[in-house]
């Protein structure tokens, strides 16, 4: 694969701008270079210095977990960034289209929208499983970008890896991107470890989700060594702040966090599954491999807001094409499950 031809020319010749810390990288010394405040921040805490532009305390972290080289790994402020620097590297306005795949993650469509890129949508089939043959016929030779997110959200699902493959295969203009936020709740194994057999592909994954980092805005993409450093060069510098990496490197340094996590949220996923499977207004439960399950129910817009007049809040998605009727509910604590089934069988009564 020839990465030039799928990168725009004038992100390919970027000269990246040179930042004080990427011109000194040392440790010790008076630090007089880049005009920061050397009494300290106003707090007990020092944040007066620029944080590493590269992160690669947490990038060595992560190379560990994740069973790959830091040299693969780019982190965005959030999986919104690396979406949208992906859109900007790749897409020129009036030129290039991606693929999308709904229904699935909005932000796709917000940031393609914002970049002006022209969105090819191609629906998942009645069972949310990619539409193959749909999504070749949709690419051209100016399709740069194919979203796949698995497992998908909102409807949860898995999709079959067989048709991953078919279509890293048959793609040959751009990148498929793998968004893999919901990943470590699946028995599903990560691309992370095909980067290497198909260097088109690009993963994503988020520490927002099973490591319970939301608030941080963490993002992962992990990718050939070649486009993630084009993904540095057009980054904002500092993107990753100091407090967040500080942060970040304490709660990977806690391995048993993630898997407690993870077992009991697929315990409390299996059993809100069962407890919903008694109610007969409840019409549907979709497979899932999240950590949120997608139902469909008699007089759903109906259920949602008495579920917000109990201060019980779920996310309705019966607008979206395909989850008509639809809610979906986030696995919470034991107790709010319960909750939830007391008053899903309260309003069903009533
Ligand atoms: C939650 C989610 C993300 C994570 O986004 P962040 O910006 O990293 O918090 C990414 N993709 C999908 C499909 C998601 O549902």
């Amino acid at each position: 694969m020839i990465f030039q031809n799928f990168i725009l020319e004038h992100i390919w010749n970027l000269k990246p701008y040179s930042s004080a810390r990427d011109e000194f990288k040392g440790k010790e010394g008076v630090f007089l270079d880049a005009n920061e405040n050397p009494m300290g921040s106003g707090v007990p805490e020092k944040w007066n210095r620029y944080p590493d532009p590269l992160q690669l305390t947490i990038k060595e972290q992560l190379a560990a977990i994740k069973q790959c080289n830091v040299d693969q790994i780019f982190l965005g402020n959030g999986s919104d960034e690396a979406i949208d620097l992906i859109m900007r590297m790749t897409c020129q306005s009036g030129i290039h289209n991606i693929i999308l795949c709904p229904p699935t993650y909005g932000m796709y469509e917000v940031s393609a929208s914002i970049n002006h890129i022209e969105q090819r949508k191609v629906s998942l089939l009645t069972n949310y499983q990619l539409d193959v043959a749909g999504i070749l016929e949709a690419i051209d030779s100016n399709t740069r970008l194919l979203f796949i997110c698995s497992p998908n959200n909102p409807t949860g699902n898995k999709l079959n890896r067989t048709d991953i493959y078919t279509l890293i295969e048959s793609f040959k203009t751009g990148f498929v991107i793998i968004d893999e936020a919901y990943i470590d709740f699946s028995d599903e194994p990560s691309f992370i470890q095909e980067l290497a057999k198909y260097p088109q592909v690009i993963v994503m994954q988020t520490l927002s989700k099973a490591y319970g980092l939301a608030s941080l805005r963490l993002g992962m993409a992990f990718a050939h060594p070649t486009i993630i450093s084009l993904l540095n060069k057009i980054k904002p510098p500092y993107n990753i702040g100091g407090a967040t990496q500080e942060i970040v490197i304490k709660a990977l340094a806690n391995t048993s966090f993630k898997k407690s996590s993870v077992s009991l949220l697929l315990a409390e996923r299996t059993r809100l599954i069962e407890s919903l499977g008694q109610i007969p207004e409840v019409l549907q439960i979709y497979p899932s491999d999240a950590n949120f399950i997608l139902v469909r129910f008699k007089n759903s817009n109906e259920l949602f807001n008495y579920l917000i007049s109990e201060k019980l809040i779920t996310r309705n998605r019966s607008t979206v094409t395909l989850c008509e009727d639809s809610i979906r509910i986030t696995i919470g604590l034991s107790e709010e499950n319960d909750k939830l089934v007391d008053l899903i069988s309260t309003f069903y009564v009533a």
